[in-house]
């Protein structure tokens, strides 16, 4: 016990993550008030000890070896609406429990994130996004805990720095504490409608234990095949094959695809049959045969197409 909180020793990570992958950890706790993180926050620092913080565990990877620091598990999990206009969320609220909310209450602007089974600071801190849309779109303010001082700390949206799958918050410490979005009232049945059209693109993937998208998709301005883009037709020509560019990229599954690696295995880690930027776990999957996997494509991708595949997945 630390003050009014329980630190658990030696905690299984796997289902912890939706891969359900991963070692133990020597500390584990779980967070609910600012009161309570700032206790544990004094007591890793007075402890000299890493610390980790974890949303829902979708986009993440433990390794099979022992993490030797704090996990802190966010629950803090209030939704507040402010004149049908803006929504003031925990940091740990999950989107598919937010989600439901906006369709009972009718708020409107999130239905892209519908299957995304991550919490609104993890959302944040990646800037998800899907069907076009990203978080950023949403954000107002963020405010955030300094791990140092305990200081809150306040980002305006443009101050976020948010880029494709990434923010700000990669480059800091700071813990998310409180995410600030706008909303858009919207009649009930559009909503649904929207949400029930995004889910059904993402059943097949919900079936199975993955952290998602593992590549970043490819920014074609930044591959060797820029100047076959043509912007008129969205597409590029690479390898004597039109390709589909969408919002500037190519899939990453595409690539990996053309290299035949769609169904390849290792161990209990395969590239996703459906969708060859996905690696699910068949069950009991080590966290290296999945790193296996993925440094593969990166060797097979940058051998026939001389393009480096970045990882989006957080591998810890
Ligand atoms: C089936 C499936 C579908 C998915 N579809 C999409 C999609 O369409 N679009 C998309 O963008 N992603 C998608 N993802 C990936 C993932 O769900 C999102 O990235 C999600 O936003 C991650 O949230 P999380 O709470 O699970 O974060 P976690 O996985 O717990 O953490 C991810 C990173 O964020 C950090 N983090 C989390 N919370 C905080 C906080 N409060 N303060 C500071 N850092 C924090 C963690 O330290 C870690 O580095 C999908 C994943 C799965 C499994």
């Amino acid at each position: 016990m630390v003050g009014a909180i329980t630190i658990k020793r030696n905690i299984s990570l796997k289902n912890l993550t939706t891969f359900k992958i991963g070692g133990r950890a020597k500390y584990f706790t779980e967070i609910v008030s600012k009161k309570q993180l700032i206790q544990v926050l004094r007591w890793v620092n007075k402890k000299k000890l890493p610390f980790f913080v974890l949303g829902n565990g979708s986009n993440v990877l433990f390794k099979d070896d022992n993490y030797s620091g704090l996990v802190i598990k966010l629950n803090n999990s209030t939704i507040n609406c402010h004149q049908n206009k803006t929504l003031t969320l925990g940091a740990g609220v999950y989107l598919p429990e937010l989600l439901q909310k906006c369709v009972k209450n009718e708020w409107g602007g999130l239905e892209w994130a519908a299957g995304i089974p991550g919490t609104i600071g993890g959302a944040v801190y990646g800037n998800a996004g899907a069907f076009g849309h990203e978080i950023k779109d949403r954000v107002i303010r963020v405010t955030t805990i300094d791990p140092v001082n305990f200081i809150e700390k306040s980002y305006y949206s443009r101050q976020c720095q948010f880029g494709y799958r990434t923010s700000v918050f990669k480059q800091l410490s700071e813990i998310i504490w409180k995410v600030e979005l706008a909303i858009t009232p919207e009649p009930q049945s559009n909503i649904q409608q929207q949400m029930i059209a995004n889910l059904a693109s993402k059943q097949v993937l919900l079936k199975y234990a993955s952290a998602g998208s593992v590549f970043k998709n490819v920014l074609i301005q930044e591959t060797p095949y820029r100047n076959s883009y043509n912007p008129k037709t969205q597409e590029v020509k690479i390898l004597n094959q039109r390709i589909k560019v969408k919002g500037g990229k190519v899939s990453a599954g595409w690539f990996i695809e053309a290299c035949g690696l769609k169904g390849k295995k290792c161990g209990k880690a395969m590239i996703a049959p459906f969708h060859a930027n996905v690696i699910i776990n068949l069950g009991g999957a080590k966290a290296d045969e999945v790193i296996y996997l993925i440094e593969l494509c990166q060797r097979m991708v940058w051998k026939k197409f001389k393009i480096k595949l970045e990882v989006e997945i957080i591998i810890i």
